[in-house]
């Protein structure tokens, strides 16, 4: 690591995730002098591409670009610094016992149209719903960029909070109240039940929805997953968009980190912060792990809440409700990653021989509700499920920047395995959990286990321990309900702030929540300029 240009900034990120150096950009754009430090040797958190095989390199966490925020994209041009997306055409496919496979293409008849080989009604049914999820969307998306109410606001300010509410609302009727409601606290099992004959139809829409949530797919608050993937993202703002990111995801991160580096941000890699500097209830500044200080009016932490407040202070240094409320965040990972290297692209059953290479890039493994709620059960008391649900995207199909020609890179995420293992540890358990999803995609690709090549495995503990995400949650805290919206991080601080005078969150445990956003960055250092304004 090489040290800092001064001792003193006007700003320091702590994390170089995609949050950080979005807030990072607009603080410097801004005119802050402003440092990020990042623990690992590279920038980009869970969005980044890293080499898994000497010549191939994969998205090693996340790896579909969706809601990044179209305003983020403009404001810091990525564009001009290399951000390439493809959307994907379909947005995504299951492949189901049976030699089947179902797109979801962006254009809803031709989704219909498919949907209509296993059922008419369900076909009518997907157009109705996908109408009304589309115009609900559209409600809740102007509160993505912007913070949630502010609950205890009072006065003039108080009044203020309610008209921006009621500007964003006033529109929506009656039964679209009920009907969103209704969204954000139902199951998506039963929303699938009532809408739905057919069951590789609910399986279709099943795997579009509860990736990195704790909880089956029958737990109330899981329908909220079916308004979330319909906010809008892209550089065209496109409703329900989905991208493979050329380079992979760490060519948003990439463009980001230039954007950043071009605003006069300066950054440091290899550098974990080991304490956050606080006196008298205000941020001072940060300590590295080597001892070094340095020194800002302002400290913006990336880390999840529970790294920043139980990890880098000093309990005596908050209050013990808030305190409290921290350690009482959800936050047990359920999901994990495989990455490979193939010597042939998978050949996956019931995939038609006209298939365009797009098509043939995404394939998602979850047979039934059913299947997926036994999954849930057995990772809920610890166990990691025999069979799995596993979402995967052969990137390569649309990138050639990865690997030499002729191998392939596949990314593999998978859905219900528990962060505590109830016998043995993950270290152990590794190798067992590759062996597992390669003999799932094995069912519909039979091709691939003779392909494998490399093949790296990410379990819940390695996406806390390499990735910074404690308990290896892909969102810095679950996305239910009560940790949503001015509830989130927890009640009472949803604005960014803390409990410490000039110590921010800009991260996924903030809102609007996690995902390649860009908005919890974008919102927390929109928050601190005008902090800084009013002071
Ligand atoms: C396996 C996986 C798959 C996913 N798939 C997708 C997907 O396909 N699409 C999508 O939109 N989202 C996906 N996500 C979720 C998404 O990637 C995250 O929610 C999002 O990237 C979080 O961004 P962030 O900047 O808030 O935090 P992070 O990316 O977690 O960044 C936080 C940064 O802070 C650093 N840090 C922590 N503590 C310290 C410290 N003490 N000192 C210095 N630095 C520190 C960390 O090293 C890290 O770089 C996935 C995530 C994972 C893990």
């Amino acid at each position: 690591m090489i040290g800092p240009k001064r001792s003193t900034y006007e700003a320091i990120v702590i994390g170089g995730g995609h949050n950080g150096l979005t807030a990072a950009s607009y603080l410097a754009r801004a005119g802050l002098a402003t440092l990020v430090v990042e623990r690992r040797d590279i920038l980009g958190g869970c969005c980044v591409t890293e080499e898994i095989a000497p010549g191939c390199r994969a998205s090693t966490t996340s790896y579909v670009a969706s809601m990044l925020r179209p305003e983020v994209i403009r404001d810091l041009d990525l564009g001009s610094h290399g951000l390439r997306m493809v959307p994907c055409e379909p947005t995504l496919q299951v492949a189901l016992p049976g030699k089947i496979t179902i797109p979801w293409w962006s254009d809803n008849a031709r989704t219909a149209a498919e949907i209509e080989r296993f059922s008419k009604k369900d076909a009518e049914s997907f157009l109705r719903v996908d109408a009304k999820l589309k115009k609900l969307a559209r409600y809740l998306q102007p509160f993505f960029l912007e913070p949630p109410p502010d609950v205890g606001a009072r006065g003039l300010a108080g009044l203020m909070e309610l008209l921006r509410i009621a500007k964003r609302v006033h529109r929506i009727s009656g039964s679209e109240i009920a009907e969103l409601t209704a969204f954000l606290t139902g199951s998506l099992g039963d929303f699938l039940d009532r809408n739905y004959e057919s069951e590789a139809v609910k399986a279709l829409i099943l795997a579009n929805n509860v990736y990195g949530k704790h909880g089956g797919p029958y737990q109330n608050g899981t329908a909220l997953g079916l308004l979330f993937h319909l906010l809008s993202g892209g550089d065209h703002d496109q409703q329900g968009f989905m991208g493979h990111v050329i380079g992979g995801m760490g060519s948003i991160t990439g463009a980001m980190a230039a954007a950043a580096r071009k605003l006069g941000v300066e950054m440091l890699t290899s550098a974990p912060v080991a304490k956050i500097l606080a006196s008298d209830g205000r941020a001072r500044g940060v300590v590295l792990e080597d001892g070094r200080e340095i020194e800002a009016r302002i400290v913006v932490s990336n880390a999840d809440p529970k790294r920043t407040f139980l990890g880098l202070l000093d309990a005596f240094e908050l209050p013990e409700d808030f305190r409290r409320a921290i350690e009482g965040i959800k936050m047990a990972g359920p999901s994990a990653k495989v990455n490979m290297v193939l010597s042939e692209e998978p050949r996956v059953d019931g995939m038609p021989s006209d298939a365009d290479p797009r098509r043939r890039a995404l394939f998602t493994l979850v047979p039934s509700l059913e299947f997926a709620e036994r999954c849930y059960d057995r990772a809920k008391l610890g166990e990691f499920p025999e069979e799995l649900w596993v979402d995967c995207v052969v990137a390569s199909n649309v990138d050639d920047s990865l690997a030499p020609e002729g191998k392939h890179i596949m990314t593999c995420f998978v859905q219900y395995v528990p962060y505590a293992l109830a016998e043995g540890t993950w270290d152990e358990n590794r190798e067992e959990l590759g062996n597992r999803v390669v003999k799932m995609i094995a069912r519909q690709a039979p091709n691939v286990p003779n392909a494998i090549e490399a093949r790296q495995v990410i379990t819940p503990l390695d996406l806390e321990r390499t990735y910074g995400l404690t308990e290896g949650n892909i969102f810095h805290g679950d996305l239910v309900l009560d940790q949503l919206f001015f509830m989130r991080p927890v009640a009472g601080w949803a604005q960014y702030r803390t409990p410490i005078s000039g110590l921010y969150l800009c991260g996924a445990g903030t809102h609007p929540g996690g995902g390649v956003t860009g908005a919890p960055g974008y919102n927390a250092a929109h928050r601190i300029l005008k902090d800084l304004k009013r002071h």
